[in-house]
C-alpha cells in the first residue's frame, strides 16, 4: 500500500458513511431514536493512535446524536489482561476526549454487575468504573445453557488441533464434529461440569451447531467457551471457562443496550455469526447492529499490541509511555495534545478502504495546535559562548519579548540581556556555506529582542574546536529601539549565560527506519528496522531563566527549534527534562542540517 501523502482538511464534509446511517436510524426511531455506542479494548496493552481514531468515532457520534458511548474492558482472555492496562486504558480515554465528548462517556457504578451505567457528569461522588464484559461472565453463561436447551449449541471433545482441522479451510468445507449430535440433557450436563471445573484445559468446548459448509469459515460450529483454568485480573479465580470474542461481544453489547457496535474491518466476516447468536437467542430487546470501518495505519511504526508489548519487554524503549512510542501514553508525555490528534482523527476520516497514513499529518496536526497555545521561550540546545566585548561587564538589561504572537492574550516577558550569552552552535560558521545568514567571523546577525552583533573574533582550543567567539555589540541597534532600523538578514535566538537554566533535552525521531516495519519481505524481524538514532539526548542544554519553574507536563516553543515539553517523569525542580515534541517547519533548515535538528521531512 502506497502511504496517502495528500490529505486536505475539509471542514464542510460530508457525514462519513457510519453517521449516515446512525444519522437515518435516529429518524426512523429504530432503538427509540437512542444511540449507544462503545468502545471495547482488551486490557491486554496500552492504547496507541489508532484506538485513538476508534475513540473518536465513537465518542464523537454519541456526542453528534445526544447519545452516550460505553467505555467496555473486553477482557474475556484472562491470561494476557491486567488491571495495568485496565487503569492506563481509562486514563488514556479520558484524557483524550476531555473537554470534547467526556460528557457522553458512560461508566457504572462499582460494583454493580449489570450493564446500565451513568454518565460521568452525573456520578454525584459515587465511585465509578469501565464497564467490564467480564462482569457479563454469569449471564453470558446462562446465554449459553439457552442455547444448549434450543439445540443450537453442543460440547464437543476435540482437541483444539482436530477442531481446527475439522473446520477446514475457506476453499475446503468443513467436517461434522463425531460429537455434534449430543442430546441436549448430554450437552447440558457436560457444559456444566466444564464450568465445575472437572476437565482440564483444552479438553471440552462449547460450539454453535451452525453449518459446517458454510462459506463463511466463522460459522463452521465456531466455539464458544473454553476451558482455561486461569485466574482473571477482573473476577479472580471465580471461572475456569471463558467465553469467546464472538460471544461475548455480541452479547455484552446487547445488554449494554448498544444501538451501534462500531468495529474495524477485520471484524466483517464476523458479522453473521454477532448476529447469528443474538437471532438464536430470541432475545426479547431490540438487538445492536455492528458496521464495520478500515482501521488506521501510520507509516514508519507498529499499531499491533503484541510487537508493542515486545519493545517495551526487551527494553528497545523505556516503556508503553515512551516518547518515540505510537502509544497515546507516550504521546502525552511527549507533548502531543488531544486536540491534535483528535484533528488528526477527524483529518484522516471514517471510510472502508484501508490505507497507510503519512506521520507528517500528525506532526501537521500537533504543529497547528501548538502555535496556537504555546508560550514562546529562547533555549540553546548546544551551546556556544559569546562575549560583547563592548558591552558594560555588570550591567543586565530586562529585554521585552513577546509570548505568542498568535496569542496577544499572552503577554509579554522579560528576559535578563548581559555580556555573556550562548548561542546555538550550529549558529556560528567559520566557513559558511551560501546563502548561510547567521553568524561568520566578521559578519554581523541580529540577537532576538535584543541587538546587531559582529564577531570580531573565534576563539579556539587546543584541538581547533570553537569555544568561544568574541563580538561587539551595535548598542543602538536595539529591536524596537528608535536609534537605528538598521537591517540585517539573519536573526538567531541566545541566553544570557549567568543567568540561563541548565536542562537536558530529548531529541526524537523515527522509530522505524522503513515505512512498514511489518512488511519484511526477506522474513526479517520488524525489530531489525529499529532505528538506532530514535533518541538523541543533550545533557547541556541553556534556557532563559523562566524556564526553571516549568512544570511538568507543560509545553513550550523554543523559537527556531521547536516545540518541547517538560517531562512528567524525568524531570526534578530546577533542573527540567524537556522532550521534543515535533520541529518547526523552517527555511534554514534548507540550507544545513544538522543532526540536532532531526530528519529531513519530505
Ligand atoms: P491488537 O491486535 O494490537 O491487540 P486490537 O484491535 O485487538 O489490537 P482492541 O483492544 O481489541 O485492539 O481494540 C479496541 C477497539 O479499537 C476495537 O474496536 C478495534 O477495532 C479498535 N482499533 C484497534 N486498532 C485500531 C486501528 N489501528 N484503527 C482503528 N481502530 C482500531
Ligand atoms: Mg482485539
Amino acid at each position: 500500500m502506497e502511504p496517502s501523502h495528500h490529505i486536505e482538511p475539509d471542514a464542510e464534509a460530508p457525514l462519513d458513511f457510519i453517521r449516515q446511517i446512525v444519522a437515518e436510524d435516529v429518524q426512523s426511531q429504530k432503538h427509540g431514536g437512542r444511540v449507544i455506542t462503545r468502545f471495547p479494548p482488551e486490557p491486554n496493552g496500552y492504547l496507541h493512535i489508532g484506538h485513538a481514531k476508534s475513540i473518536c468515532l465513537n465518542f464523537g457520534i454519541a456526542r453528534d446524536f445526544n447519545g452516550v458511548c460505553n467505555l467496555r474492558m473486553d477482557d474475556t482472555n484472562p491470561t494476557k489482561e491486567d488491571v495495568e492496562y485496565v487503569d492506563s486504558i481509562t486514563a488514556d480515554v479520558q484524557w483524550l476526549i476531555q473537554g470534547w465528548a467526556d460528557q457522553v462517556l458512560a461508566f457504572k457504578r462499582a460494583g454493580d454487575p449489570t450493564g446500565t451505567g451513568v454518565l460521568l457528569n452525573q456520578a454525584d461522588g459515587q465511585k465509578l468504573e469501565p464497564f467490564y464484559a467480564s462482569d457479563y461472565f454469569p449471564q453470558i453463561y446462562e446465554f449459553a445453557l439457552e442455547l444448549i436447551r434450543k439445540g443450537r449449541a453442543y460440547v464437543c471433545d476435540l482437541s483444539p488441533e482436530d477442531t481446527d482441522a475439522y473446520r477446514g479451510s475457506p476453499d475446503r468445507p468443513g467436517r461434522e464434529s463425531p460429537f455434534r449430535n449430543r442430546s441436549i440433557e448430554e450437552n447440558l450436563d457436560l457444559f456444566q461440569r466444564m464450568k465445575a471445573g472437572e476437565f482440564p484445559d483444552g479438553a471440552r468446548t462449547l460450539r454453535a451447531k451452525i453449518e459446517m459448509g458454510s462459506p463463511n469459515i466463522w460459522l463452521r460450529d465456531p466455539v464458544l467457551y473454553r476451558i482455561r483454568h486461569a485466574d482473571h485480573h477482573h473476577t479472580g479465580s471465580q471461572w475456569c471457562i471463558y467465553p469467546m470474542y464472538d460471544f461475548a461481544h455480541c452479547l455484552s453489547d446487547y445488554l449494554e443496550g448498544v444501538t451501534h457496535s462500531i468495529c474495524t474491518l477485520e471484524f466483517e466476516v464476523h458479522r453473521p455469526l454477532y448476529d447469528w447468536i443474538l437471532e438464536a437467542l430470541e432475545l426479547p430487546r431490540a438487538l445492536p447492529h455492528q458496521h464495520e470501518f478500515a482501521r488506521l495505519n501510520l507509516a514508519y511504526t507498529v499499531m499491533s499490541k503484541r510487537k508493542l508489548l515486545q519493545l517495551v519487554n526487551e527494553g528497545r524503549v523505556v516503556g508503553w509511555n515512551d516518547p518515540r512510542m505510537p502509544t497515546l501514553s507516550g504521546m502525552r508525555r511527549r507533548g502531543y495534545p488531544a486536540a491534535a490528534i483528535r484533528a488528526f482523527c477527524e483529518k484522516v476520516g471514517v471510510a472502508k478502504r484501508e490505507n497507510i497514513i503519512d506521520m507528517a499529518l500528525l506532526e501537521f496536526c500537533v504543529r497547528e495546535e501548538l502555535n496556537r497555545t504555546s508560550r514562546r521561550m529562547m533555549g540553546v540546545l548546544k551551546p556556544l559562548k559569546v562575549i560583547l566585548l563592548n558591552y558594560p561587564e555588570d550591567q543586565v538589561e530586562p529585554l521585552e519579548a513577546v509570548n505568542n504572537p498568535e496569542d496577544p492574550a499572552a503577554g509579554i516577558r522579560q528576559v535578563p540581556f548581559s555580556r555573556e550569552i550562548f548561542i546555538e552552535q550550529d549558529d556560528f560558521r567559520e566557513i559558511p556555506p551560501p546563502k548561510y545568514f547567521r553568524l561568520t567571523p566578521g559578519g554581523e546577525v541580529r540577537l532576538r529582542y535584543a541587538y546587531i552583533i559582529k564577531c570580531v573574533e573565534v576563539i579556539k582550543n587546543a584541538q581547533g574546536e570553537v569555544t568561544e567567539l568574541h563580538c561587539t555589540a551595535d548598542l543602538d541597534s536595539k529591536s524596537g529601539g528608535a536609534t537605528s532600523n538598521r537591517k540585517v538578514k539573519g536573526t538567531i535566538h541566545w541566553v544570557s549565560a549567568p543567568h540561563a537554566v541548565r536542562a537536558e533535552v530529548r531529541l526524537y525521531d523515527r522509530l522505524f527506519t522503513v515505512e512498514q516495519p511489518d512488511a519484511d519481505a526477506e522474513g526479517r524481524d520488524f525489530k531489525s528496522f529499529l532505528n538506532p538514532q530514535s533518541l538523541e539526548t543533550l545533557r547541556d542544554c541553556r534556557l532563559e531563566p523562566a524556564l526553571e519553574k516549568a512544570a511538568p507536563g507543560e509545553g513550550y516553543q523554543f523559537e527556531r527549534l521547536g516545540y518541547f515539553h517538560v517531562d512528567p517523569i524525568d524531570s526534578q525542580p530546577g533542573r527540567p527534562v524537556f522532550n521534543r515534541t515535533v520541529t518547526l517547519r523552517d527555511s534554514w533548515a534548507k540550507i544545513d542540517q544538522p543532526s540536532s535538528r532531526g530528519p529531513s521531512r519530505r
